[in-house]
C-alpha cells in the first residue's frame, strides 16, 4: 500500500517537523511502541521530546481518565476550583514535595513548556525589579517571546529582539578546567563588563535539545550561591528534565538544591495532554489577581492524569530504581558503542534516561536516524548541528523493548558505515515488532 501523505502535503504548513523525520501516518500507540496505519510498529525512543515519559496509553492514567469523563467530571473549568484540581494539588504536595522535604507555592499556567518559562520570568522580573536575565549557551527554553529570547539556537531566534538577556556559557563549554562560576562572578562585579545584574538565572540542569550537556553538581550548587550573593534567583527549567527524565523526579535534587522557581510541562500531565506548572518559594507570590492569566489553565483531565501519574509511579522512592536500572542498560550501551566506534563517536553522555552519542559527523546521525526509522526505531537528534543522537525511551519501557531499540541502534550505527549487519537484523527491511514484546 502506498503510504498517502498528499493531505497534509497540499494543506498543512512548511513549518512540520518531526513528521519529517518520521513519515508515517501513525494511528495508534500502546506502551513504548507507535503503529502506523498499515500495522507497522515502531518502538518509541522519542516520547513525544519528553512529554510521554510514562509510555502512550499507559492503562493506569488512561483508567482514570476515562472514568472521570464517564463520571461528567469537569473539564474546561478557566481556573475554578475543582475536586480534580484540589486532588492533584494534595496529591503533588504528599508524594512529591514533602517527601523530598520541598515547600513551593504552585502556580497552573497556560499549559505548555513556553507558557511556563514565561510566567517565571515575568514573576522573577517583578519580584527582584530588575530586568536582566541570565541564560546559557545551548539552553532551549521555547518559542515564544520572552522564552525564545532565552533560547540559544539562532535559527529560533532570528525573528525578535532580544533586550535584557545576558548570554553566558554553560556548564563545560569552555573545555574542562575553566571555572564559570568565577567567570561569571567577575562579570556581575565588573559595572563595565555589560552583564547587568539579573533578576534571574535560568537554566536546564541536563540540556535537552542543546544536546545532552550535563551541569556538574558542583556547578549547580555554585550557581546557586552566586545568585545569593548578587540577589538574584535561580529558575530551574525542568519542563524536559522534570518527571522522573533523569532518575528521580527533579532533575536537581541529585545536586541538593532548591531552586527559587521551578518550570514543569511536558509529562507533568502523565499521558501526553497539555499542562504546565510553575512551583516558587513562597515569598515570591507577589502577583496581583489575574496578573498572569490564560484561558486554558484548568486542563481537568489534566489533572486527573498528573494525580493519577503521581499515584502510580511516585509512592516512596522505588520507580527510582526502575528507572536506574534502564539507565544503566542505556549507559552501558553508549559506551560501549563510543568505544566501538570510536572515530564516529565523540562522546556518550547523559543522565537516567535522557542520554545521547555525539557523533563528529551531524550528516551521520542524520543518517542514522533515518536508518533506525527504516528499521523501526524513531529516535531524534539533538545538539547546535544535530550531531547527538538523542535516547529517551520511556521510564517504564520493558526490557525487552528496551534491547530490541538499542539493538536497532547498533545495527543502524553499523549500516550507516556499510558493515555487514547480516547476522543480527533486529526486524529486516520490513520490520515488525509483535505486540507482546
Ligand atoms: C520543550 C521545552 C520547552 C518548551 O515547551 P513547549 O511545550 O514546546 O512550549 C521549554 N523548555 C524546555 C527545557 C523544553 O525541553
Amino acid at each position: 500500500m502506498e503510504k498517502n501523505l498528499s493531505v497534509f502535503e497540499d494543506n498543512e504548513s512548511q513549518v512540520r517537523s518531526y513528521c519529517r523525520a518520521f513519515p508515517s501516518v501513525f494511528s495508534k500507540a500502546k506502551g513504548s511502541l507507535l503503529y502506523d496505519e498499515f500495522g507497522n510498529s515502531y518502538i518509541d525512543f522519542l516520547c513525544g521530546a519528553g512529554a510521554v515519559n510514562y509510555g502512550h496509553n499507559n492503562p493506569i492514567i488512561k483508567d482514570a481518565i476515562m472514568a472521570y469523563l464517564d463520571n461528567d467530571g469537569i473539564a474546561m473549568g478557566l481556573d475554578f476550583h475543582t475536586q480534580a484540581k484540589r486532588e492533584f494539588i494534595q496529591t503533588f504536595n504528599e508524594q512529591i514535595l514533602m517527601p523530598r522535604n520541598l515547600r513551593y507555592r504552585m502556580q497552573f499556567t497556560s499549559p505548555t513548556g513556553t507558557s511556563v518559562v514565561e510566567s517565571a520570568i515575568k514573576l522573577a522580573r517583578k519580584f527582584t525589579g530588575r530586568e536582566n536575565i541570565i541564560a546559557f549557551t545551548n539552553g532551549y527554553h521555547g518559542m515564544t517571546g520572552v522564552s525564545l529570547s532565552v533560547t540559544g539556537n539562532r535559527y529560533n531566534r532570528q525573528a525578535i529582539s532580544y533586550s535584557s538577556v545576558s548570554r553566558l556559557p554553560f556548564f563545560g563549554y569552555m573545555g574542562e578546567g575553566f571555572d564559570e562560576i568565577a567567570h561569571y562572578r567577575k562579570l556581575l562585579l565588573d559595572n563595565s563588563s555589560g552583564v547587568d545584574l539579573p533578576a534571574a538565572f535560568i537554566l536546564e540542569t541536563v540540556q535537552g535539545e542543546g544536546g545532552i550537556n550535563v551541569a556538574s553538581e558542583k556547578w549547580l550548587q555554585g550557581l546557586m550561591e552566586l545568585a545569593k550573593e548578587f540577589g538574584a534567583l535561580v529558575i530551574v527549567d525542568d519542563v524536559q528534565a522534570g518527571c522522573g527524565r533523569t532518575g528521580k523526579f527533579f532533575s536537581f535534587e541529585r545536586a541538593g538544591i532548591e531552586p527559587d522557581l521551578v518550570c514543569l510541562s511536558k509529562s507533568i500531565g502523565g499521558f501526553g495532554i497539555p499542562m504546565a506548572l510553575l512551583l516558587f518559594k513562597d515569598a515570591l507570590d507577589v502577583w496581583g489577581a489575574g496578573e498572569d492569566n490564560g484561558t486554558f489553565r484548568g486542563n481537568n483531565m489534566a489533572f486527573v492524569a498528573a494525580a493519577a501519574m503521581v499515584n502510580g509511579y511516585w509512592h516512596g522512592f522505588e520507580f527510582e530504581q526502575e528507572i536506574a536500572q534502564r539507565a544503566a542498560i542505556v549507559s552501558d550501551f553508549c559506551h560501549r558503542m563510543h568505544r566501538e566506534h570510536s572515530g564516529l563517536i565523540k562522546i556518550a553522555r547523559g543522565l537516567g534516561l535522557m542520554q545521547g552519542m555525539e557523533f563528529f559527523d551531524e550528516n551521520l546521525t542524520a543518517q542514522i536516524s533515518k536508518l533506525c526509522f527504516k528499521n523501526g526505531l524513531v529516535i531524534e537528534r539533538a545538539g547546535d548541528r544535530d550531531q547527538v543522537l538523542k535516547i529517551m525511551p520511556a521510564l517504564n519501557v520493558d526490557l525487552d523493548v528496551l534491547r530490541k531499540g538499542l539493538d536497532i541502534v547498533e545495527y543502524s550505527i553499523a549500516e550507516s558505515i556499510g558493515l555487514s549487519v547480516e547476522h543480527f537484523k533486529p526486524f529486516g527491511a520490513n520490520h515488525s515488532v509483535s505486540e507482546n514484546v
